[in-house]
Order: structure tokens, then sequence, then C-alpha cells
């Protein structure tokens, strides 16, 4: 085959990823640079745009709340495991940067006196775990979608220049330095390399590495991966979060907001089952609670009709509620299952959701090169893909959209300040050269296995035996079935020669990513012989902080996941049994 036409980029910053993270930092750092954003999705098609239920921000509209209160619950919910200092620096900014996407003309719901309206949500309470309290702004159940649509109008505004379906494939890193990435350009099959002072990954999460996912296609953890093949640990890969209620049988998700609007949960006997595991906050207690009573109902023959889901009950909540301020979830469940939520029960089943881990940063987004301490110069990760880390062992509903305006508007503030005192790094010297030999490797062979008979087998696995509950010997049987997976990928053949959007090459890509990063994920839950938050080991049902209360960060070394730990910091909360 002929090499491909490189083609050559200059900027001062360059933001891969388009959803919330990547647009607020592209639009806080265009205020003082020239500021590229790489992204394989057009804008407003990133993941983003589909989260439903709110942002969280103790605005204390509708009732008293406090940022303290929003912080507590964050720690408590994340099981211990999050840096506190981090959460306090989210919980205080969420309040200002709700504002500022208010001015920026986003359409939240509105109060009777014409403030923001807010709404109850898993794991958010008054007064230390009190009671629920109403903490989520909300624009109906298109919050993340409104809050795409009006951070690409003002980045526009900013001219930011955007490259859209261009695909991440290598960071150029020479001397602990960043000096820009290689990017596949979709439409042309060029390879562009970009050569910039630093480069900020906001290439979201991975739930495609399982069989069930509320996750778009095209979560399938690029950013990580690549910089994980460079040399950065991943931390705390072992907690992936399952949301307890995705549609059965397809993932595709019901917002919290449905349960904090008052939606109930119901076994097959129509029990109220969260009375029995969380008495005060029943159906809003925090997600992994959830999902592991929903299949703990299922084990014990509470299924409905003996199948593997509860239902949703939403029916109490008449048509208006349902109508004015679920209308995407009404449509869905209508469309999707042909039942219709304002007379009907929902069938729902727990759905791989949000990935708790990722690169480690610092407060200011900048990528720790050795995972504790030592930031990566020029290298920065926001969003779901870094490890900040506010979300620990669980992440509380509304607090990922906090996460990605916060932290993505801090690094995007941090690289601009620290460009003017940075040279121009240097380019290694054939800086495409790596890319060029992945793409190779798999167009070259002239037969070879299918990409997506490997992804179907990884997604069982992952389904079987690393999902909401795990033991060691079912996490054992998961890596020696990883290992064959991966071994076969080094044969994977793509059929498709074509260089203008070869989408099979673009799926035999992002399988190399989700092989890494299960690989990366079902080592650190063997490893971790206790349970919490979203690590439930029923090998080791207790959580123990004697020997746990820390973070794992998970390297590549000569092809084996090397395991390190760091402390968690602890400033105001110290740990405590977790009980709703
Ligand atoms: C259905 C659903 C509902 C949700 N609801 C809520 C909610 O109500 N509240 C809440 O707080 N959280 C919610 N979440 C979680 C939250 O939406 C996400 O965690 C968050 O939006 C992630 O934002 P991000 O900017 O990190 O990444 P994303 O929005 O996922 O964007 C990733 C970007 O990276 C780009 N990218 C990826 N790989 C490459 C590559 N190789 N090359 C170039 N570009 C690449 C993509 O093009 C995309 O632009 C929900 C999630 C889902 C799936």
């Amino acid at each position: 085959m002929a090499p491909r036409t490189v083609v050559r980029h200059q900027f001062d910053a360059v933001i891969v990823g388009a959803g919330g993270a990547g647009l607020m930092a592209a639009l806080e750092a265009s205020k003082r640079c020239r500021v590229a954003v790489v992204s394989k999705l057009y804008p407003t098609r990133s993941h983003t745009g589909t989260a439903q239920g709110g942002i969280g921000a103790a605005l204390a509209n509708v009732e008293p709340d406090s940022w303290e209160w929003h912080m507590f619950d964050t720690v408590k919910g994340s099981d211990y495991l999050a840096d506190q200092d981090a959460v306090e620096a989210m919980c205080r900014e969420a309040v200002e940067v709700v504002y500022d996407l208010e001015h920026m003309g986003l359409p939240f719901n509105r109060t009777p006196e014409g403030k923001i309206d807010q709404r109850r949500f898993g794991g958010h309470t008054k007064e230390f775990g009190k009671a629920p309290v109403r903490r989520s702004c909300y624009a109906a159940d298109r919050t993340g979608h409104m809050i795409l649509q009006t951070l690409y109008q003002q980045c526009i505004k900013q001219q930011v220049t955007f490259f859209d379906e261009y695909h991440l494939l290598d960071l150029l890193i020479e001397h602990g330095r960043c000096a820009g990435l290689v990017a596949l350009c979709l439409a042309t099959g060029e390879l562009h390399v970009f050569h910039a002072k630093s480069v900020l990954l906001a290439t979201g999460g991975f739930g495609r590495m399982f069989k069930v996912t509320s996750n778009a296609y095209t979560l399938t953890g690029d950013g990580c991966a690549v910089a994980f093949r460079r040399g950065v640990p991943l931390q705390d890969m072992e907690f992936f979060q399952f949301h307890p209620t995705g549609i059965y049988g397809l993932g595709i998700l019901v917002t919290e907001g449905a349960r904090g609007e008052g939606g109930v949960l119901r076994n097959g006997r129509g029990e109220r089952f969260m009375e029995r595991y969380a008495p005060t906050l029943l159906d809003l207690a925090p997600r992994d609670m959830i999902s592991r009573a929903i299949y703990l109902e299922i084990r014990d023959g509470r299924g409905v009709d003996g199948k593997d889901y509860v239902h949703l009950d939403l029916r109490h909540l008449g048509r208006d509620v349902i109508e004015g301020k679920l209308p995407d979830i009404a449509d869905f469940v209508r469309t999707y299952l042909g039942v219709d939520p304002v007379k009907e029960l929902v069938p729902v089943q727990p759905t791989a959701h949000y990935a708790m881990g990722g690169l480690p940063t610092t407060l200011e987004a900048q990528v720790l090169a050795d995972g504790v301490s030592r930031p990566l110069i020029g290298l920065y990760a926001a969003g779901e893909c870094a490890c900040v880390s506010v979300h620990g062992a669980n992440r509380l509903g509304t607090n990922s959209l906090v996460d990605i305006v916060v932290f993505g508007r801090r690094g995007g503030r941090h690289m601009a300040n620290a460009l003017a005192s940075m040279d121009w790094p240097t380019m290694p010297a054939a800086p495409e050269a790596r890319a060029q030999d992945l793409i190779g490797r798999l167009t070259s062979p002239a037969s070879g296995e299918s990409a997506a008979q490997i992804r179907a087998e990884l997604q069982q696995i992952m389904m079987d035996h690393v999902s909401v509950f795990r033991v060691g010997d079912g996490l054992k049987e998961a890596l020696g079935g990883l290992s064959s997976l991966r071994s076969r990928y080094q044969h994977v053949a793509v059929r498709d020669r074509a260089l203008q959007f070869n989408v099979e090459l673009e799926e035999a890509l992002e399988l190399g990513y989700l092989l890494d990063l299960a690989w990366a994920t079902a080592v650190a839950a063997l490893a971790r012989t206790e349970s919490r938050g979203a690590h439930s080991r029923e090998d080791f049902p207790k959580r123990d902080d004697a020997n746990w209360l820390k973070h794992s960060l998970a390297s590549l070394h000569d092809d084996t996941v090397a395991l390190a730990y760091k402390p968690v910091r602890i400033t105001k909360f110290p740990p405590k049994e977790r009980t709703y």
C-alpha cells in the first residue's frame, strides 16, 4: 500500500475531543491562544449530548443547600476513595460554572420566579445525609444536549479551529514532554501531525468494553489507551459504574431523573424492594447500591416473570410530569419497548455506564507522568477520560457534567497561562512513524480475523466476570480470555482498503484500545481484595480501609500490566460506614 499523505499543523494548544470537557477547555484556552479541537465525531454528536438528568450544583434555588453538603455527599458516594481537595474544588466551582453556562444562553428549566429549577438525584442530600435535596439543574431530560450546543456556539464565536472527524492515533512524547499528536482524517485517509505546546485529552469513557451499556458506540477509551501505550499509568481502573436503569435488553439509559421526579423500582412481586436495602434514601440511594440490589432480587427469584429485569414505575407521576420533564425518556420507552410509561411499568436492568478510572491528573488537569506527583509537561486530561479523582469508587448522578465543565475549564486556563513561558517542543524525527505502523499492521495482511468477532467476545467476558459482582476465579478466567483475545488481535485484518471513510479500520483501532483498557481493569479488579463502591467482590464482601484505602495505578511494562498504589487525600470527612 502506498504511504499515506502527511499534512502538518502547528497550534499553541490542541484539544482532543469535543464533548463538554473538550469544548469547555477550548473555550477557556482560546481567550489567550490559538486552539484547535480534533474530534472523531462532529462536536455536537459527542456523548455529553445524551446526558439527560442534569448538572449538580448547590444553588439553593428551591430549598437550602450548600457546597459543603454537596462535597460530603460526593465523598460518601465515592465510598471515601475520592480525593477531597479535588471534590471541594469541584463542589465550590459548580455554582459559578452553572451560572456561567446560564449566561452563555443555556435554556435551563425555571422555577415560577424565573430561577434555574432543581430536582432530586441519587445520593444528593441536605444536612450531611438527612434527606434528599433538590440539587440537579436541568433542561428537561436534555441537559447534556443543551450544554454541548451552548459551548459549541461559544467556541465558534471565539474562532476555535475544528478538525471534525479526525481520529487521534498517537501522542508525541519526547524527553518527558508532549510535543503534539498524530490523527487520521476519516474523509481522506491522510495522516495529520499536530505540533503543539500542549495537548488536552478529553476523549470520554469506555463503556463499550461491556455487552450491555448506555454508552455510545464511539466510547472506546481512545485517549486513555493511547497515553497508556506511551507509558502514562491509568488510575482506579477497577471502578466501573453500572447504572441501575437501562432499558431491558438494550442498555439505553432511563435517567435517574425519573426517580428524582418520584419514580419507584418494583420487583416481580410488585414490592418496592429498595425499602430493604436503603431505608432512608430508597430509590435515590447511590447507583452502585441499587444495581447490586437489582442483581440480588433477580438472583433470589424476584425478577419479573423469573427473568433478569425489574420494573420502573412512573405511572403515579401522571402525564404532565412525564411529558413535561422526561419527554425523551417517554419517547425512548415507547419506541424501543412499545410501552407507555404513563400507563405501564418499564422493564429495566443495570447497564454499564461510567468509567471512574482514567488518566491521573492534578487539580489543574495536568497529566501525572508517574501517576503521583510529576506532571508530564504539555499533556492534560479532563472529563471522563481523566481521574482527578472526584468520583472515587462510585460517581453520584449529575457529578460528571460538573466534573467536565469545572476541570475542562481549569485545564484550559492552566494551558493558556503556561504557554507564555514555554518554548516549542522538539519534534521527533519521523513523528508519524508509529501511527503508520499501527495502521499498516491492520491493513496489510491478506487475510485474518474480524475485529467484530473479537469485540463481541470481549464484551461477553467483561459482562460475565467484571461487571456488578466479581469473584477471584471469574476475574482469573476473564484475564485468560482477554489474553487470548489480545493474541488474536495481532492477526486482525481489515478487509476494506479504502482511504476514504474507512470505518472498518476505525473499528479495528477502537477494539485495540478497548482490549488494553479491559486488561488494565481486570488486573486491578483481581488485585483489590475488598468491596468498595462499584467494585464488589463476592469473595471479599467488606470494605477494608486498613489495606485498601488507596488509589491503584496500572501501567504497561514489557507487555504486562504492573500495579502501584498511592494514598487518598482526606481533608474534611474521615471514612465512615456507608449507610443510606
Ligand atoms: C446516556 C448517558 C446519560 C448521562 N447522563 C448524565 C447526567 O444527566 N448527568 C451527568 O452528570 N452525567 C451524565 N452522564 C455522563 C456524562 O454525560 C459523561 O461522563 C460526560 O458527558 C463525558 O464528557 P466528556 O467531555 O468527557 O466526553 P464525551 O462527551 O464522551 O466526548 C468525547 C469526545 O472525544 C472524542 N474522541 C474520542 N476518541 C477520539 C479519537 N480517537 N480521536 C479524536 N477524538 C476522539 C469524541 O469525538 C468526542 O467529541 C451520562 C452518560 C450517558 C452515556
